[in-house]
């Protein structure tokens, strides 16, 4: 591994119920191929690589192109059953294919479907420590505004949460023309931020009919395509009631597993608005993330101005920055 980035599923799947038996985390890898197994074709040993989510390349979703559907999602990503002999640890072996990488070590065991080869692509290799959010994190805001929500020229949006998924997509809606592009956050440092990224407004969350009240006065009818980040059925509501009528509302943050949403039916469906659940942002990775290094190298997908870079000793530091909101995406770096 050359670095990886943090992120807030890490630190989800490391407390609470989640938690489970001992594991090492991480999943926003970059590096370098060291060796490959026999059957491995995509890379070749030192090839500079992104690493993904993996999946099963075999199941329906996996075959019509969205493998963050994939039925072995769960077990491939989330919680590794298949324990192999890599990491041990009091004689315990040790979950070690988080999304199928595992970057919180040095050096992996990584899945094919998890490795993009960046070989041709012409990234140096300072610029490639920085693309480890490519492969989760901005790729799932990115495609969930891109693919998922089909944004368009001229359509209002709105993105809930400014992290790393919100600033993504808000880039994104902004590549595809989005207009106005309304940022919603608790924290003013966020929204002031926001405007590198392409917010034409923002508005200073906390209070929902506020909220309501502003998008409704920015946009007129209401938001045409949402990305909700916070997670959680108050916010995905929230979402819905300020959405357009025809209005698209994507979420991607992360609830508790038992959190449950109830829905008002009836000016749901008398307003024909669509909600859409969305993992990995719809996304190929072999197919998306070369599509966002090409946004960043025509100056579209700034991604450092997300970013600080610190060395892996200082993990502790990096967390408690992205914890209180003064770093949107730390970068550890090897
Ligand atoms: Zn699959
Ligand atoms: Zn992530």
């Amino acid at each position: 591994m050359k670095s990886t980035g943090l992120c807030h599923t890490d630190i989800f799947m490391s407390t609470g119920d989640q938690n489970g038996g001992p594991k090492i985390l991480g999943h926003e890898g970059t590096g370098i191929v060291l060796k490959i197994g026999s059957k491995v074709t995509n890379v070749s040993v030192g090839d500079p690589v992104i690493l993904s989510f993996t999946y099963c390349d075999k199941c329906p979703p996996c075959k019509s192109g969205v493998p963050g559907y994939c039925y072995e999602f769960p077990q491939g990503n989330l919680v590794n059953n298949d324990l192999e002999d890599t990491f041990v640890l009091d004689n315990q072996k040790i979950e070690a294919k988080f999304f199928g990488q595992s970057s919180f070590s040095k050096v992996g065991v990584v899945n094919e479907a998890s490795v993009i080869g960046v070989k041709d692509l012409n990234v140096d290799p300072e610029t490639l420590k920085r693309f480890g959010p490519l492969g989760c994190g901005f790729l799932t805001g990115a495609g969930a505004i891109y693919n998922a929500g089909e944004a368009k020229k001229g359509e209002s949006c709105v993105i809930y949460g400014l992290g790393g998924v919100g600033f993504a997509g808000m880039m994104a809606a902004k590549i595809a023309g989005c207009n106005p592009i309304i940022g919603v956050d608790i924290n003013q440092n966020k929204l002031d931020l926001a405007k590198k990224f392409g917010a034409t407004h923002t508005i200073l969350g906390g209070d929902d009919d506020e909220v309501h009240k502003k998008i409704v006065e920015i946009t007129g009818y209401g938001a045409d395509l949402s990305l909700e980040c916070i997670g959680g059925s108050r916010f995905i509501n929230n979402a819905i009631n300020n959405a357009s009528h025809c209005g698209k509302i994507v979420y991607v943050g992360l609830g508790s597993f038992t959190d449950v949403l109830s829905l008002p039916t009836f000016p749901f469906m008398m307003g024909g608005k669509k909600l859409i659940g969305c993992t990995e942002g719809n996304a190929i990775p072999r197919e998306f993330i070369p599509k966002m290094i090409e946004w960043h190298s025509k100056g579209q997908f700034p991604i450092e101005e997300l970013q600080k870079v610190y060395k892996v000793e200082d993990f502790a530091q990096a967390l408690a920055d992205m914890k209180a909101g003064t770093v949107v995406k730390p970068i550890l770096v090897y």
